[in-house]
């Protein structure tokens, strides 16, 4: 479909790390003259019924999604999955299983905090009530028990690689969370590839096996990518014939720098993600 107002085909709720309920963030996001949402939380579609209603009763469209987390060359990559089948089994094994291995994941760095001295059960109890628990749930929790001023304070004293509550993160292939989105009929968008610490030639080499594994979307505008970035993976997009995808990764209100919704112009010659969008992926025509 075409939208040609305020898009953001990448958010976050409370089912994930985001702070606002599905229903407060389409309000949101509606406040901003979104036309166009896409629910996109890490590992989990769980929020999309109560926001596709949502998006429903304000006039919005809405696309149904998740982003996956994924390994690639040891490295975690994250796919957006677009217009997907919130319903289908091989996804929601998929998603059980990465909920399972991140409840895991709290638990080992809930420990490793308590051999420095913090109180590991209790920040793990704070963030394993949550559905999709992520290291943001674990900082939000230190920050609550005064022992970090905020979120980037805790990850930069406890949570980063190579601080005391560091643990690898171990995520299915990026091949598998393709193939997981394709099969629940969505589209698999690469996210923020400005983000991954490989030299232009790696990302190329990752971009070609997202492609080759039936990826079919790279963000080309996105929060944190600056202008050089967001021209670089418009020439990725176009080498690897993907269409351009635009979101703000939103999470929480109150982050000037990452408001909801992105104007939908996209680079010369980069095909908008939203044209292989069917309205029937968008909610509108759902009662
Ligand atoms: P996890 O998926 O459990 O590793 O948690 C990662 C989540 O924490 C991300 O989705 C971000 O929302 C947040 N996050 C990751 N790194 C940082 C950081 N350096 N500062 C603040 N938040 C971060
Ligand atoms: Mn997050
Ligand atoms: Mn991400
Ligand atoms: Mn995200």
């Amino acid at each position: 479909m075409n939208a040609d107002g305020l898009v953001d085909l990448h958010t976050h709720s409370d089912c994930s790390d985001g702070v606002l309920s599905p229903q407060a963030l389409v309000a949101a996001a509606a406040a901003r003259g979104v036309q166009l949402l896409a629910l996109t939380d890490h590992d989990t579609t769980r929020g999309c019924e109560g926001a596709g209603r949502a998006c429903v009763a304000a006039g919005m469209g809405f696309v149904q999604g998740a982003e996956l987390t994924s390994l690639w060359c040891g490295r975690e990559v994250h796919i957006v999955g677009l217009a997907l089948d919130p319903g289908n089994a091989s996804l929601q094994t998929h998603c059980a299983e990465v909920i399972g291995l991140r409840r895991a994941r709290i638990v080992a760095i809930a420990q490793r905090l308590t051999r420095a001295g913090l109180p590991g059960e209790r920040l793990a109890a704070q963030a394993l009530e949550f559905h999709a628990p992520t290291r943001a749930h674990l900082a939000r929790a230190l920050c609550a028990l005064g022992l970090a001023k905020d979120n980037q304070a805790a990850f930069d004293r406890y949570l980063k690689h190579g601080r005391p509550g560091h643990v690898p993160p171990q995520w299915p292939p990026l091949v598998v969370a393709v193939q997981r989105i394709v099969a629940a009929g969505g589209l698999p968008v690469l996210a923020h590839p400005h983000r991954y610490r490989v030299s232009a030639g790696g990302l190329r080499e990752l971009v070609a096996e997202f492609k080759a594994a039936g990826g079919r979307g790279i963000e080309v505008s996105v929060t944190g990518m600056g202008p050089g970035e967001a021209d670089r993976s418009a020439t990725l997009a176009r080498r690897y014939e993907l269409a351009g995808s635009i979101g703000s990764d939103f999470h929480e209100p109150g982050l000037a720098w990452r408001p909801l919704g992105r104007f939908a112009k996209l680079p010369d010659r980069v095909t908008p993600i939203t044209t292989l969008l069917a309205p029937m992926d968008t909610g509108r025509s759902q009662g």
